[in-house]
């Protein structure tokens, strides 16, 4: 049966309480994409539980109803994850926000998934830990979001994507059943089902909690950004520096798109004849990253950089991640609409591909901006345009099509970080098999056998899921 509005509102409502249930037409608008606003479609509803057994109840009554379900976090997901794809309920963590439990001796923290990022850095700062994955989008961006997504961030190159940051989680699967998966201590036995979990994007079930672990800071941190006069000069730089043994803790790129729109949007001035800059970090006891630092710059110095500056205290360090920090913001300077896109290289291969990427905008006829986890191989073109012309947006879906067909190439993959969603689900296929797709398949359908949870993303199995893709994209009504 079809559900109106208004039905799934009093469904809803006799579930929790009706000021946690949000409906009507602002707010299907509100909720009908994330950060990948080329695909779209509404909700019927918006719900916001504030704990565990509040969401098992409002999945419990959409798998006996046969209603779709989206979990949501802030919906800064740049792949179409949180879009409910098949409409029905979007159930938000907006309020599932509380730290819970703290535990310094054994280094680990209980909270919420719905907490922001930043958030539980901060509210372990004073006993001197941090949560170490920090996406740029940290300020907003949750813990069940960064969980589903399996998010990086500018420090992941020396302390890991956030499976490495997470020790266990309370899901709620399909038919609202609560699950305890990981121990709260390392080395759990059995299948290590949450490492499947991680990197699920909201396909597997909702995750309500988490323990994560909790990393020291760092002794010193010593910061450096160095301008090139080529782009094929800085990431030329980036291979060496890898290869010279240093780990820094962060090694970015910024092509000179960003920084124009950087300077024009806060102020940035920056050498005239830049057209890339490396943002290295170096970490840990004062000598080891003094040490680094101080390679890090000859070998800077020796593959062209035309200026180099070291942050010289807390102050510094901020001026210096301004263009890195300000940069997507910045944007909008440009052109109306950007896409981000992401795919992965060995970063050896970081010059040819860039070239590529530049030729791909060229040839489609699009702006295209790099700020990205270059000692990853992490590339995240930046396409900019004006939605409002026509043929943009087919050229935009081309060229991301394209870029990652080269990661491919390249001996890379399809995503670092953002994840499948919708945007990439015709591109999963390239890089696995079909037999290790059959795999991935019958992974899903053990948790989500009705294709109720975050239908469509990731793998196409839910009924309706390709003939709805036109309608996404504006195309079909
Ligand atoms: C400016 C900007 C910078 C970014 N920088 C980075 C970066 O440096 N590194 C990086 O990795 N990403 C980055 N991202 C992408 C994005 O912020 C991350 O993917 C982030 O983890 C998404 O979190 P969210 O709370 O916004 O999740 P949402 O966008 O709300 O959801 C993302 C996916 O997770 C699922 N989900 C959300 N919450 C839960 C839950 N509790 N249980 C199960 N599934 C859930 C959703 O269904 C969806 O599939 C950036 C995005 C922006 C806009």
């Amino acid at each position: 049966m079809a559900w109106t509005e208004e039905e799934l509102r009093e469904a809803m409502a006799s579930l929790v309480t009706p000021d946690q249930v949000l409906a009507g037409s602002a707010v299907r608008r509100a909720y009908d994409c994330d950060a990948y606003s080329i695909d779209r479609s509404s909700p019927s509803i918006v719900v916001m539980p504030t704990n565990t057994a509040e969401v098992a109840v409002i999945i419990r009554w959409c798998n006996n109803h046969g209603v779709p379900f989206t979990p949501r976090g802030a919906g800064t997901g740049l792949s179409g994850g949180a879009m409910p794809a098949l409409g029905g309920v979007v159930v938000s963590t907006k309020r599932l926000n509380q730290i819970l439990e703290i535990d310094p001796p054994n280094r680990r923290m209980r909270a919420q998934a719905g907490t922001p990022n930043l958030k539980l850095s901060q509210a372990v700062a004073a006993g001197g830990f941090h949560f170490a994955p920090d996406p740029s989008s940290q300020a907003v961006s949750t813990l069940g979001g960064n969980i589903a997504e399996n998010s990086g961030g500018p420090h992941t190159l020396k302390y890991g994507v956030t499976t490495q940051h997470i020790l266990s989680v309370t899901l709620v699967d399909e038919t609202g059943t609560i699950h305890e998966i990981g121990s709260d201590v390392p080395g759990g036995p059995g299948y290590d089902t949450l490492s499947l979990i991680i990197g699920s994007e909201g396909t597997l079930g909702l995750v309500t909690e988490a323990w994560v672990r909790l990393t020291p800071n760092p002794e010193e941190i010593r910061t450096l950004l160095a301008s090139f006069r080529t782009t094929r000069d800085a990431t030329e730089t980036v291979a060496h520096v890898l290869a010279d043994g240093i780990v820094p803790a962060a090694l970015e790129m910024l092509d000179r798109q960003i920084l124009v729109a950087v300077d024009a949007a806060f102020g940035f001035p920056f050498p005239s004849e830049t057209e890339a800059m490396l943002l290295i970090e170096c970490d840990g006891a004062p000598e080891i990253a003094d040490a680094e630092i101080k390679r890090v710059a000859e070998i800077c110095r020796t593959h062209g950089a035309l200026k180099i500056s070291i942050a010289e205290d807390l102050t510094q360090r901020a001026e210096l991640w301004k263009a890195r920090k300000k940069g997507i913001g910045a944007m909008g300077r440009l052109a109306p609409t950007i896409v981000t896109h992401d795919g992965v290289i060995p970063p050896s291969r970081l010059p040819e591909m860039l070239d590529e990427v530049y030729r791909i905008a060229t040839e489609l006829g699009l702006g295209v901006a790099n700020m990205f986890h270059a000692g990853d191989g992490n590339l995240h073109p930046i396409f900019y345009f004006d939605e409002r012309q026509p043929g943009k947006v087919e050229a935009v879906v081309e060229a991301g099509d394209r870029v990652i067909e080269k990661c491919l190439e390249l001996g890379g993959s399809v995503s670092g970080e953002h994840g499948i969603g919708v945007e990439k689900i015709d591109l999963l296929a390239k890089m696995f098999d079909p037999d290790s797709m059959a795999l991935q398949v019958a992974l899903r359908n053990a948790f989500s056998s009705s294709s109720l949870c975050n239908p469509c993303k990731v793998i196409p199995h839910g009924k309706g899921c390709v003939e709805h893709m036109r309608r996404w994209r504006g195309a079909a009504s």
